[in-house]
């Protein structure tokens, strides 16, 4: 009968779909259980995570554990409601120093720059110029390990991270993200101290570290450091010399952004550095020396940027022909003077200059979005963060022909079409292939 109608052909495969289904039910009867087959909703769920989209298999370990404790705490399935500290426990204690020593970064070291320079012959493959002028960098930022006091800093974390990847992968710098405390001793603004120490001593084929605050943002995604200007130097911090030198400015310079190179004058000017840091009893103590002897400092334990301003309008013979204070272009930008310039910048000049025109960096220096409260107003930070990070991002999305509507917008529009000749498209910045990040090779076709 069903013959006449849908032909011999078509029977054969409904009958083959009929034996696929009952092979199929007996394999799913086999799996889950015979019982469990008609079992009701509550106990599957036991088995079963619900998803908005689909039902998956539960893994073992939280089907026994649903199954023998408190369902109402471990069924939370409420991220707003669930306490963090539940699963984020720090074991053991601190390692603790005996207090009567003097602190150190670790081993002396006084011939690093012939160990390196032996691994380097030793490592051609490795070089520490990309070419003649182009220093091997590393940029090194990081964060607490701890989730951030409020629930948006570690978006504005992400944010920022997102935007150092950005210029990195644009400028051919590597970068590396700290979230572990090396040295329970140097939290904090100090964390930055045996972290880089680490990184130079492991990393003997980078010629330059730059270290960047968490809160700080690049904001000209075309400038490229003038690398050999500093040829001759090893240290480059944003600053002035009649700042640091003649005054002793605590703001002077600025160590949320700065250059070190990978050297024994660096490992040695980080162990002058690194002794008001230890915190506790020495950190507060030397907070008060800083206070006194600085210009405008306000009374607080002693930081890493009081420390270098002090050390280097104290010892100025010592090390000041190794340090480079940079203020032709901003290395460090405060954001209070240019987040409320942006449009002007925009209106007048173009991505490239670095300066007051087009800002290489934009720092939220006292913002402290992952903390619990900092020097200014949190929708000033917050506001001005997002547009930093918006002027930065439209230099990015111009190169995929979009733009962000406004600095105030996470939405973006498209401001140029799609064609049938993608390759045709030339960015405006040309910052698909910039010549700063062209290696010598050749490629195959
Ligand atoms: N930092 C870190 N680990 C910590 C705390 C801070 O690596 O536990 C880093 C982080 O990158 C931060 C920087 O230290 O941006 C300096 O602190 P902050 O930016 O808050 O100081 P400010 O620039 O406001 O003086
Ligand atoms: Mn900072």
């Amino acid at each position: 009968m069903l013959n006449r109608f849908i032909g011999p052909y078509r029977v054969h495969n409904i009958k083959m779909s009929i034996l696929c289904l009952v092979i199929a039910i007996l394999f799913l009867r086999g799996t889950i259980g015979a019982a469990k087959f008609s079992t009701p909703e509550p106990v599957l769920k036991t088995h079963f995570h619900y998803t908005s989209r689909k039902i998956t298999e539960a893994d073992p370990a939280t089907t026994t554990t649903t199954t023998t404790t408190d369902t109402t705490q471990n069924n939370n399935n409420n991220y707003a409601t669930f306490d963090i500290s539940k699963i984020l426990k720090d074991e053991g204690e601190d390692e603790k120093r005996d207090p009567n020593q003097l602190y150190s970064l670790g081993p002396r070291i006084t011939d690093w720059d012939e160990q390196r320079a032996d691994w380097l012959s030793k490592n051609p493959s490795f070089p520490n110029f990309i070419n003649p002028i182009k220093p091997r960098v590393l940029l090194v930022t990081g964060s607490s390990p701890k989730p951030c006091e409020n629930p948006v800093g570690d978006h504005y974390l992400l944010k920022s991270v997102k935007n150092k990847i950005d210029y990195c992968r644009l400028h051919g710098v590597e970068i590396f993200y700290n979230f572990a405390l090396l040295d329970a001793e140097m939290a904090g603004f100090w964390a930055k101290l045996p972290l880089i120490r680490k990184l130079l001593l492991s990393h003997p084929e980078v010629e330059f570290l730059w270290w960047m605050d968490s809160d700080a943002m690049f904001t000209d995604m075309a400038f490229e450091v003038p690398w050999e200007r500093y040829k001759d130097s090893n240290l480059v911090l944003h600053g002035w010399n009649e700042m640091v030198y003649d005054q002793k400015n605590w703001i002077g310079l600025n160590t949320g952004s700065f250059l070190l190179r990978n050297c024994q004058w660096s490992l040695d000017i980080l162990d002058a550095w690194a002794p008001m840091g230890p915190k506790g009893k020495v950190r507060d103590e030397a907070g008060k020396v800083l206070t006194r002897e600085l210009k405008g400092r306000p009374v607080f334990e002693a930081d890493d940027q009081s420390a270098m301003v002090y050390l280097l309008a104290t010892q100025r013979d010592k090390w000041g022909d190794k340090v480079y204070l940079e203020s032709g272009y901003y290395l460090h930008g405060y954001w209070g003077i240019l987040v409320d310039r942006y449009e002007e910048m925009m209106e007048n000049h173009h991505p490239g200059l670095g300066d007051h025109r087009w800002p290489l960096v934009t720092h939220f220096v006292g913002c402290k979005p992952c903390g619990k409260f900092g020097d200014y107003p949190v929708e000033r930070c917050l506001k001005q963060m997002d547009r930093a990070f918006n002027f930065g991002d439209n230099q990015i999305l111009q190169m995929y022909g979009f733009t962000h509507k406004s600095l105030a917008s996470r939405r973006v529009k498209r401001v140029r079409n799609d064609t049938s000749n993608p390759l045709e498209v030339k960015d405006e910045l040309g910052l698909l292939h910039p010549a700063f990040k062209a290696v010598k090779g050749s490629s195959s076709s």
